[in-house]
């Protein structure tokens, strides 16, 4: 799913350095050593005239001609050294590719020696290896001698022992049951990063994701996870206890959030969390079933949800399925008054033209003029990793349009500067919330309201 890495392309510390110093040493050594995806180009670049020349110059990316020529180019780089140290140091002229996931040594903090042992550490995310363990699921219905999966729209009919679409349900007899209460991920991540900008800024989340997903998209920065079963077949995640992470996120006075892959097929997990009293975050597809929908809104507290297209053809190209059960889900979230934001990437030739944007703002304005929404600069990467990033004018643009359709949020991460991270009171412009690219700077905020004209600002403040 679309939070994208960390990784400054200038060397500094940044946000999930400054965490990791914050963790007990069991922590840190549990700390996601796979989950750093590069996103280095993404950093401001305002002024940038070629973000194609800026992106491919960046020496954080490593070099497809280099010592690993012959690798596929998304498979290039396994580490990352200290600048100007680069392993696949970067060739003036040529360009430049680095893997989006990095091994632990990547970060500044290393792992100490905590007791906790590894069993047999994946070679490019330090994560152990394991055999799926398969668990009881829900939303299986019986259907003739078949049993029907009603998670999300592909409606999977499975004989007994078949897999679903997925890779991470199955039948097992006359029960349904999923590979999914399980993470590849364990960390400590601001709630910016998800993104979620109207709820509780500055608040950690504890962050799992199970392997995974309902999509297919060839953009996929996370897809050594979500597309398991079909381009990478190596199981690495471990059980979860849901009541310990809840009890730890509760410590933490932070969410849960599922993340990277599909949460939704993280159902399970997902109600168990909420039972324990986790205020669960997802960062989901939104491809879901009405019943699907029903089930879960009462155990989630706040969903952000991509839109990557208006159009079914165009949307199945991208990701394998349409669109329309997407739309579907977001209004039925809103009305089950489950905090929603959206996200959009801007896919070069799917998801980036006026006439797109505009149909997705008032698709959303509609609904709600005042739910947020992210506009993501597409990654080159993946399937692909010879396109284009997205320009900051392109972005630019795009925040203009959702302006006119009417909606009160629309936030840049990265590329237009703080002004594209900072919420306005949308009667009298005031800035209320300025950010850091993945934290909150100040928030002016008053018991939820502008402090200069006392208009409130929609989110979860608490
Ligand atoms: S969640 Fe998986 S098994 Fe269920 S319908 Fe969707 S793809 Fe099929």
């Amino acid at each position: 799913m679309g939070d994208a890495g960390i990784g400054r392309p200038d060397g500094q510390p940044d946000v999930k350095d400054k965490i990791s110093v914050n963790l007990s040493q069991e922590e840190i050594t549990k700390l996601d050593a796979d989950m750093i995806f590069v996103a280095a180009y993404q950093d401001e670049t305002k002024n940038a005239e070629d973000p194609k020349a800026k992106f491919q110059a960046n020496p954080l990316w490593g070099h497809p001609q280099g010592q690993d020529r012959g690798r596929q180019r998304h498979h290039v780089v396994h580490r990352r050294e200290p600048p100007g140290r680069q392993r696949d140091a970067h060739r003036p002229g040529q360009p430049v590719r680095r893997d989006p996931v990095t091994p632990l040594s990547a970060f500044r903090v290393k792992p100490r020696d905590s007791g906790f042992t590894r069993n047999r550490p994946c070679h490019h995310r330090g994560v152990e290896r394991s055999e799926a363990t398969w668990s009881p699921a829900v939303l299986f219905e019986p259907s003739g001698s078949r049993l029907l999966c009603t998670l999300c729209p592909t409606g999977c009919s499975l004989a007994d022992g078949q897999v679903g679409a997925c890779k991470v349900r199955r039948r097992s007899g006359d029960t349904g049951e999923t590979a999914t209460r399980a993470t590849s991920v364990r960390h400590l991540d601001p709630v910016e990063r998800k993104p979620f900008y109207h709820v509780r800024p500055g608040a950690q989340t504890v962050t799992l994701a199970a392997p995974g997903c309902t999509f297919r998209c060839d953009y996929c920065v996370n897809h050594r996870i979500s597309q398991y079963g079909r381009d990478h077949d190596t199981w690495s995640a471990t059980p979860v206890d849901a009541s310990a992470i809840a009890r730890d996120a509760a410590t933490r006075d932070a969410f849960v959030a599922l993340s990277y892959s599909e949460p939704s097929l993280a159902a399970e997990l997902t109600l168990d969390l909420a039972a324990q009293g986790a205020r669960v975050l997802w960062k989901s597809n939104g491809f879901l079933t009405p019943q699907a929908a029903d089930l879960l809104a009462p155990a989630l507290t706040a969903v952000n949800i991509d839109i990557k297209g208006t159009d079914d053809t165009r949307h199945h190209r991208l990701t394998g399925a349409p669109v329309t059960p997407v739309l579907d889900t977001i209004r039925a979230l809103h009305a089950k008054n489950v905090w929603l934001e959206i996200s959009t990437p801007l896919i070069p030739g799917i998801c980036d033209s006026p006439r797109d944007l505009a149909t997705i703002a008032e698709f959303i304005a509609a609904i709600d003029p005042a739910i947020p929404w992210h506009l993501l600069r597409f990654t080159p990467t993946y399937r692909r990793a010879q396109d284009n990033p997205t320009t900051p004018t392109a972005l630019a643009e795009a925040r203009a349009i959702g302006h006119k359709a009417g909606l009160h949020h629309v936030y840049v991460e990265r590329a237009l500067g703080e002004e594209g991270r900072n919420t306005h009171c949308p009667t009298c412009r005031t800035p209320v919330i300025h950010r850091t690219i993945w934290g909150l700077a100040r928030n002016d905020l008053s018991d939820g309201t502008c402090p200069h004209c006392a208009t409130t600002i929609q989110g979860i403040w608490r």
